[in-house]
């Protein structure tokens, strides 16, 4: 297996590790960083070495999926901080964009 790829099977061993004593799937902050730094670089690897094995396409399906639940919860959260900033300061200024980072 190249490197790249070393790199997520790594990171999907340590969730199915983690998973395998709930039956619910809990996305770490870590995880979710490496995930999304390994999918946003993929376009240069293209590398599917590492899905040879079900077992790891499994894991990345579960995990895709909680990435995006995640994604939904914090755009709708977002949304509703801006409405209530936006009620809140009515009468005075938006004071910009706070932290929304994952
Ligand atoms: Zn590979």
């Amino acid at each position: 297996m190249c490197e790249n790829c070393a790199e997520l099977v790594e990171v999907l061993n340590e969730i199915s590790d983690a998973d395998s004593s709930e039956g619910g799937f809990q996305l770490k902050k870590e995880h979710a960083l490496r995930v999304l730094g390994y999918i946003s670089s993929w376009t240069q690897r293209q590398c599917l070495c590492c899905f040879k094995e079900y077992k790891h396409l499994e894991v990345f399906n579960q995990l895709v999926y909680a990435l995006i639940n995640l994604v939904i919860a914090q755009i709708s959260s977002l949304r509703d901080r801006l409405c209530s900033v936006q009620d809140h300061t009515h009468k005075g200024g938006v004071s910009g964009t706070e932290g929304v980072g994952i």
